[in-house]
């Protein structure tokens, strides 16, 4: 999966493969000049875009694991900006803060299960309510298992509806988060700055940010900032089909111009 960057000495367009860790060190075919994209976007956003520009463009099935691993991530993005918020509260020095929390996620990064335990007891902690969402109907665990494991080939609007809800979720779960995902921000930024500084001066840095199905929402949200507050919002404050489909209009040709330009060769 590739876009296209753009090298800051000669305007020279250059075709990137995404990177997993964010980070894209390239060199112009053009002038040979080296040059680093840092992409400010989040794994759980990059793969809820793959899903949707994957059902845009009729791949279904693959749009389904694309939706259920964002899904995954996301929850690892809130337990990590909740985790980092609380350490933020007791006064800790964020560095040192992300450095125990990668000691520790490094022992449940392997297990599934362990990492949604440990975001279920973040969300208890931070909103004060169980996260009654987390059961199989709500997250249409069923669904996803007989896509991915069982190989059923589902029709569009089966797949659409899986979208809407995991859309939904993440909405909701964003809005309830308000700036605290900025937290999660942060430890990006730190990466890259390490990055950056292992790098010489001829390494030219470019930060882009991509748009997104939840680009708007993220860094603070719609709601005024009393209501941000560590308050669960009630699991109808959005129409999942509705929501979904708004967003799709609104931010969906964006997000097919960035892929588009590249190719969608996944
Ligand atoms: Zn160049």
């Amino acid at each position: 999966m590739r876009f296209p960057a753009t090298c800051p000495r000669c305007h020279h367009t250059v075709q990137a493969d995404y990177t997993d860790s964010g980070i894209h060190d390239l060199r112009c075919e053009q002038c040979s000049g080296a040059f680093t994209v840092y992409l400010r976007k989040h794994k759980f956003e990059m793969l809820f875009d793959l899903g949707t520009r994957a059902l845009m463009d009729g791949y279904a099935r693959e749009a389904v694991s694309s939706f259920a691993a964002s899904l995954e991530r996301f929850f690892e993005f809130y337990t990590r900006a909740s985790a980092l918020e609380q350490a933020a509260q007791h006064g800790e020095d964020f560095e040192v803060a992300h450095a125990r929390l990668e000691k520790t996620w490094k022992l449940i990064t392997a297990q599934s299960e362990r990492q949604l335990g440990a975001f279920a007891m973040q969300y208890l902690q931070r909103q004060g309510q169980p996260p009654d969402f987390l059961t199989p109907q709500t997250l249409g665990s069923e669904f996803r298992n007989r896509v991915i494991h069982r190989g059923y080939l589902p029709p569009r609007q089966e797949v659409e509806a899986y979208a809407a809800r995991t859309f939904a979720l993440i909405d909701r779960l964003l809005t309830e988060l308000g700036d605290v995902a900025s937290h999660a921000q942060l430890e990006q930024e730190l990466i890259y700055a390490r990055h950056m500084a292992q790098q010489g001066d001829e390494v030219i840095a470019v930060f882009e940010e991509h748009p997104g199905m939840f680009r708007v929402r993220r860094f603070g949200s719609r709601l005024p900032p009393k209501q941000q507050a560590n308050k669960a919002l009630p699991a109808t404050h959005t129409n999942d089909a509705i929501s979904f489909q708004a967003a799709l209009r609104e931010r969906g040709e964006l997000l097919g111009q960035v892929f588009k330009s590249a190719g969608m060769d996944v």
